[in-house]
């Protein structure tokens, strides 16, 4: 069940698994981009963890908003507003109804898709959003579900973000943003929310 605790516990989780891989994150945007995937990611979930620290939230709005503010104001880059804007749409729908995690994400996916304007195959975090979004909706995530999401960007050619320069250079490589979104769902899984 999704709470102001659970949630916070969420991205705690999702913080620290960025943490861990912050080097990978970085050397799989090396391949495909400007190679500053996992420190523009850790740089915002220290900030995330700054503010959740305080504690004392109310609502599961309340934590997303606050990690979307943290989020947006230090990961930089295409992936920071991007994050930003998921997690705000996030808040806006926990607002409504705290307790439907399929209806947050799906908000969240719809929040990230209206500011980067990624469709599905472009190898972008939509990627494996899209999918989870979709198992999410009939209860059946898993960890399968996430893995095979993000290796299935691997054989796409990037159409959106720096690794577009590349066009058919891309195929071959993991999207580091679907990777780091990965994280963020095996984190919910993890927290059994
Ligand atoms: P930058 O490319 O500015 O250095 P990052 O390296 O932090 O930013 O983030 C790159 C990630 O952002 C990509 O791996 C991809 O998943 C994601 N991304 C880039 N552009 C888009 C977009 N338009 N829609 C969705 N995701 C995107
Ligand atoms: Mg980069
Ligand atoms: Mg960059």
């Amino acid at each position: 069940m999704l709470t102001a605790e659970t949630a916070t516990d969420w991205l705690h989780r999702f913080a620290e698994k960025i943490n861990e891989n912050k080097a990978y994150l970085s050397e799989l945007d090396s391949a495909i981009g400007d190679g500053d995937h996992g420190s523009n990611m850790a740089r915002g979930v220290a900030a995330m963890e700054e503010k959740l620290a305080a504690g004392g939230f109310a609502t599961v709005q309340d934590v997303l908003k606050t990690a979307a503010m943290a989020l947006l104001g230090k990961v930089g880059g295409a992936s920071g507003p991007l994050y930003g804007s998921a997690l705000i749409a996030m808040a806006k729908q926990a607002g409504e109804n705290e307790q439907d995690v399929a209806a947050i994400v799906k908000a969240g996916l719809e929040g990230i898709q209206k500011r980067g304007k990624a469709e599905k195959g472009e190898k972008t975090m939509v990627d494996v959003w899209m999918p989870a979004c979709e198992a999410l909706a009939s209860g059946s995530l898993t960890k399968e579900v996430i893995q095979s999401a993000v290796e299935a960007t691997k054989e796409m050619k990037a159409t959106k973000g720096r690794a577009s320069y590349l066009g058919e250079r891309s195929i071959g490589h993991l999207d580091p943003g679907a990777v780091s979104s990965s994280y963020l769902f095996e984190a919910l899984l993890e927290g059994g929310i």
